[in-house]
């Protein structure tokens, strides 16, 4: 079985080592970054940042984009202006990457887990309607915990591997207990509900362009958002909460140095410039994948659900069981192709132990058995 699996990998990304997903970069990537040296503009101020932003907007949808460091700073951002404050609790899934956690973790808020979803890998509406039915009570227009009467102040969903969370479902239950919603759209750049990019349709969400996204700016992130004060506040508190002005240096609240550099945003101008490119590409292999794998009953290649569009960040397999999991990581990687298994359940870790939780039965069982397999497009 390994050796037609391997044979079958090795028709789309050919001969040599496989990695998992790499950026792609080239003559016009090198030229973007030349561009922004040439312009003596490097750091947090410089026309490409802007341009990055106003490309973000017209590719994803959104009203205002402001680009930022990395996607844990537009996390934090996105937590802030949402109105989390510190002891409060922000509802996410249990199996996502430790950015979204720690996102929470920098206000002094604690996050509360709750299962996935089976079909989508994100959060399961019904695993947070269930949660919020159990621990909750309504109160002054919000919800609030039982016990600790602390506010549930946001709830996070995260697109898994690029893979739409169930949104409208999740939205309309939040709505329901007056609590706002961010997308951690992080994975999911190009990915869609309906016609809509996700990111764009709860009020704010947030991107990632780290080396090992669909686009890479080196290091970056984006918050998207429909309101343009929100959006201003989330600018003003990316640039030291200074207040503009030609000389004073009036800084009027605590603010971050979270401000995307003109050199990234040059990397990311000319990124966009070929994501399309990137997209079609790897829904094609997501396609050829899906013919590869339909001869193994037992193995389930994760495709689009109906209604969505995936961008195929990164492609996914669900094993039979651990132990068949692990042969799988150790036969791949053997072979020179990069297999990784999915992240571990966020209380899992020491930091998140103690945290409010369900049984996370499903995010378990995926994380159990789920494989991440080569992913890039091809050069
Ligand atoms: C990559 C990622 C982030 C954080 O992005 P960085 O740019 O690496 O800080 C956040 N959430 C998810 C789900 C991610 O995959």
């Amino acid at each position: 079985m390994f050796e037609k699996i391997i044979e079958g990998i090795r028709k789309i990304y050919g001969k040599g080592y496989i990695s998992l997903h790499a950026p792609v970069l080239n003559d016009e990537d090198r030229q973007g970054v030349l561009e922004a040296i040439d312009c003596g503009f490097v750091s947090s101020v410089g026309p490409h940042v802007t341009k990055f932003e106003e490309e973000l907007c017209r590719f994803t949808g959104a009203t205002k984009v402001v680009a930022v460091t990395n996607g844990t700073a537009a996390l934090h951002l996105a937590l802030i202006v949402s109105g989390v404050k510190r002891d409060e609790y922000v509802l996410t899934q249990g199996l996502t990457f430790i950015a979204t956690a720690n996102a929470i973790s920098y206000i002094g808020a604690t996050p509360a887990f709750v299962d996935s979803d089976e079909e989508t890998l994100g959060l399961c509406p019904k695993a947070l309607s269930n949660f919020l039915n159990k621990h909750a009570v309504r109160k002054d227009g919000g919800a609030y915990h039982k016990e600790s009467h602390k506010r549930f102040a946001a709830c996070v969903p995260m697109h898994v591997f690029g893979h739409p969370v169930k949104l409208e479902e999740i939205m309309d239950i939040c709505a329901s207990w007056g609590i706002p919603v961010i997308e951690d759209a992080a994975e999911s750049l190009g990915s869609k509900i309906g016609d809509r990019h996700t990111g764009t349709i709860a009020p704010i969400g947030v991107l990632s362009f780290n080396g090992n996204k669909i686009i890479t700016t080196g290091g970056g992130g984006a918050l998207l958002f429909k309101n343009e004060q929100l959006a201003q506040r989330a600018k003003h508190l990316s640039t030291t909460a200074k207040v503009p002005h030609k000389w004073e240096f009036f800084h009027d609240e605590v603010g971050f140095n979270y401000r995307l550099p003109n050199l990234n945003a040059a990397l990311g101008c000319a990124q966009m410039k070929r994501l399309p490119l990137f997209i079609d590409t790897k829904r094609k292999i997501a396609l050829q994948y899906q013919e590869l794998f339909s001869s193994y009953p037992d193995v389930k290649f994760f495709t689009e659900r109906k209604g969505t569009t995936a961008n195929y960040w990164l492609n996914a397999v669900l094993v039979p069981d651990r132990k068949s999991r692990d042969l799988w990581l150790e036969k791949l990687n053997a072979a020179g192709v990069m297999s990784r298994p999915v992240w571990d359940l966020m209380p899992e870790l020491p930091m998140y132990r103690h945290c409010p939780q369900d049984e996370l039965k499903v995010a378990r069982m995926l994380a159990d058995r789920l494989i991440n397999i080569p992913s890039g497009v091809p050069v």
